[in-house]
């Protein structure tokens, strides 16, 4: 296996005011708005070795663009062997629709079942460069299992809160991989309130999405997987299930610099996120034109990874949809659970309820003319469906 080469990483910048934060020491929001701060790289360098061939030859994990992710020589230390997931054809549910280029990028095999893996990852390996000893995350599941795991893996105490009404199976698993779990009567806001007093009295770091920099380099690279197994092209359609948005606005980070890198031009896919109608605050901002994201009340859906209603970094995810000329849609719980059992007996892919909302998406889409039928279309199936017996049948 050929080694890995370094990471490229310079320093970080505010997405929205453009302040510069060094990338070497421990960082959150930035210092002069408060907003998210994004990695930025000598992509100049990072072109002189990061090619399909080059790439190619790499480990069959995420850290095979290591150039463009932060501690890549960390990541054996940390890794478990997340990303590089499959971009499956989907024929059957394909010709079902009339849609004969449709393909679901099938994250469930990642380490915990879910994506989650990808940007957690990716974080623990610059904390654990940095000497953090104990991280707090807010969750609405999915984060908390996964932060446990590279916790574990990487020797770091994880404090874990979520909603007392999270899944049972990632209960367990957080439990499992030994983090302390608080278990909140509330949604992920009142997760996040509960891991902040944490951070402030002991001193943990805080993982939560977005307010830490890195875990949208670990998601990004579903952007660059997508290039690299469409060979060297992009789709032109992506439906993705968004909760606080880290994976969308990864990948439009990934296409950013992919053309940086001189290794796409300036064509982009469509960029489309999926809601659930309990909890569509993007859908509310973007049908109203707005830039900002007012919090959903009392946000009730089956599908746990998309129950957010105050998503931090709205501002960049609503960007990310407009510029890419997308837009954003609800479904209901009864048609994510339908879907559910589509995507698993048409084309034997177990789809997690987040996943399976990109199919109930790409109907409205494809009835409203957004997207046409002989588009290139890519589903992401963010998760397993194993997590989720209460929704099998
Ligand atoms: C967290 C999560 C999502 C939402 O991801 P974001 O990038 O935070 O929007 C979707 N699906 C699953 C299974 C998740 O765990
Ligand atoms: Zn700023």
């Amino acid at each position: 296996m050929a080694p890995l080469p370094a990471s490229t990483l310079t320093h970080l910048e505010c997405s929205i005011c453009g302040e510069r934060h060094s990338a070497d020491e421990l960082q959150t929001t930035c210092r002069a708005c408060g907003r998210a701060l994004l990695a930025r790289y000598d992509l100049a360098s990072a072109a002189r070795t990061l090619s399909r061939d080059s790439v190619g030859g790499r480990v069959g994990s995420m850290w095979r663009y290591a150039e463009v992710l932060p501690a890549s020589e960390m990541s054996e230390r940390v890794s478990l062997g997340e990303g590089f997931t499959p971009l499956l054809k989907a024929p059957q549910l394909g010709a079902a629709l009339g849609c004969d280029r449709l393909l679901v990028k099938d994250e469930g095999g990642n380490p915990t079942g879910s994506f989650k893996a990808r940007g957690i990852a990716a974080a623990m390996a610059k904390a654990v460069a940095l000497g953090v000893t104990d991280v707090g995350m807010p969750t609405a599941g999915n984060a908390g299992s996964a932060a446990a795991a590279y916790c574990a893996r990487a020797g770091l105490a994880a404090h874990v809160a979520m909603p007392k009404d999270a899944p049972q199976a990632i209960i367990d698993e957080v439990r499992n991989y030994g983090a302390e779990l608080a278990l909140v009567d509330g949604y992920i806001g009142d997760a996040g309130r509960l891991i902040a007093e944490g951070c402030r009295e002991h001193g943990w770091f805080e993982m939560s999405t977005l307010k830490e920099p890195y875990r949208v380099e670990g998601k990004k690279t579903m952007g660059y997987e997508l290039w690299e197994q469409l060979d060297g092209r992009l789709p032109d359609a992506i439906l993705y299930p968004t909760g606080g948005g880290t994976g969308l606005i990864g990948m439009w980070k990934a296409f950013e610099e992919l053309e940086e890198m001189g290794l796409i031009g300036s064509e982009r896919p469509r960029m489309f996120a999926i809601q659930a109608e309990g909890c569509a605050p993007i859908v509310r901002a973007w049908e109203a034109g707005a830039e900002r994201a007012d919090p959903w009340q009392a946000p009730e859906t089956i599908a746990p990874g998309i129950r957010v209603p105050g998503p931090f970094a709205d501002d960049l995810i609503l960007m990310a949809l407009r510029e890419s000329g997308g837009s954003a849609v609800a479904v209901a719980d009864g048609s994510i659970v339908e879907s559910m059992r589509e995507i698993s007996r048409m084309e034997g892919i177990d789809a997690c309820p987040e996943g399976a909302a990109t199919l109930a998406g790409l109907r409205v889409l494809l009835a409203n003319g957004a997207i046409a039928r002989d588009e290139e279309i890519v589903l992401f199936n963010t998760g397993t469906g194993l997590k989720h017996p209460e929704l099998r049948g």
